[in-house]
C-alpha cells in the first residue's frame, strides 16, 4: 500500500472509516486547483462527481468533471432521493449522487467534494462525523477578479455574477472546520494535505484501534 492510500486499513494496519473532505470557496479562489492536485497525487482521495444542469465548459469532460444532465433528469434524481445534497448555484442546479458516496464510506475510502456552502451545510447535518470541511479564501477581492479574468472560461456577464455572489458565499466561512487563505497555491495545497493527514489519524475514525491496543498491551 502506498504511504497515504486510504482503504479499509490505514498504513498502521488499523481499520478506519473513510472521510468526506468538503472544499468550498467563491469561484476563482483556487479550490479547483487544490482539488486537482489532491486527485492527481497518490493521496488516496477520490472525487465525488456531481450532476449539474450547467452548460459544459470547453475544458470539461462529461463524466469526469461533472455529469451534465437536463433539468428534467435533475429533478427526477432529486425527487427519487438519489441526491445526498443539492443546490441552485448561479442559476444552475448541482447535486451529489448518493450511491457512490455511501459505497465509498462503507468501504473506508476518502472522498473529495467540490461543493458550495449550501451543499456543505446539508452534508454536515447528515454525516457530521465523516465530514471535514475546508473553506478557501482569496487574499483579496481584486485578486479574485483578476483570477476569474485570467481563467478566461466565462464571459463577462458570468464573471460579474460570480463576483456578486462571492461576498455572500464568504459570509458562510464560520460553518467550516478549517479556513485557508490562498496567497500561494503550493502553500494552500500543503495546508489542505496536512489537514487530511491529521484527520485520518483522528481516534474516532479508527475503530480498529481497540484491537490494536489490545494486541499491543496484551489485554
Ligand atoms: P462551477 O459552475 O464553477 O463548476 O461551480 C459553481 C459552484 O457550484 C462551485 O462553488 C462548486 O463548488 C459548486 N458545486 C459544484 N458541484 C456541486 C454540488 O454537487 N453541490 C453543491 N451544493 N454545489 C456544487
Amino acid at each position: 500500500m502506498s504511504e497515504n492510500a486510504a482503504s479499509m486499513t490505514d498504513e498502521d494496519g488499523i481499520k478506519r472509516r473513510g472521510l468526506m473532505l468538503v472544499l468550498s470557496s467563491p469561484s476563482g479562489a483556487g479550490k479547483s486547483s487544490i482539488a486537482r492536485n489532491l486527485l492527481a497525487d497518490d493521496f488516496g482521495m477520490e472525487l465525488s462527481v456531481s450532476v449539474t444542469t450547467r452548460q459544459r465548459r470547453g475544458s470539461e469532460i462529461d463524466g469526469r468533471h461533472y455529469n451534465f444532465i437536463s433539468e428534467r433528469q435533475f429533478m427526477k434524481m432529486r425527487d427519487n432521493d438519489e441526491l445526498l445534497e443539492w443546490a441552485e448555484v448561479h442559476g444552475n442546479y448541482y447535486g451529489t449522487p448518493r450511491e457512490p458516496v455511501e459505497l465509498a464510506m462503507h468501504e473506508g475510502r476518502d472522498m473529495l467534494f467540490d461543493i458550495d456552502w449550501q451543499g456543505a451545510e446539508q452534508l454536515d447535518s447528515k454525516m457530521r462525523s465523516d465530514v471535514v470541511s475546508v473553506f478557501v479564501l482569496p487574499p483579496s477581492m481584486a485578486e479574485l477578479k483578476d483570477r476569474l479574468h485570467r481563467r478566461a472560461e466565462d464571459d463577462e456577464a458570468v464573471i460579474e455574477k460570480r463576483l456578486l455572489n462571492a461576498a455572500e458565499e464568504i459570509e458562510h466561512w464560520h460553518d467550516y472546520d478549517f479556513i485557508i487563505v490562498n496567497h500561494d497555491l503550493a502553500k494552500a495545497y500543503s495546508e489542505v494535505r496536512s489537514i487530511v493527514v491529521a484527520e485520518r489519524l483522528r481516534r474516532t475514525r479508527r475503530p480498529g484501534m481497540f484491537d490494536f491496543i489490545q494486541g499491543l498491551i496484551g489485554k
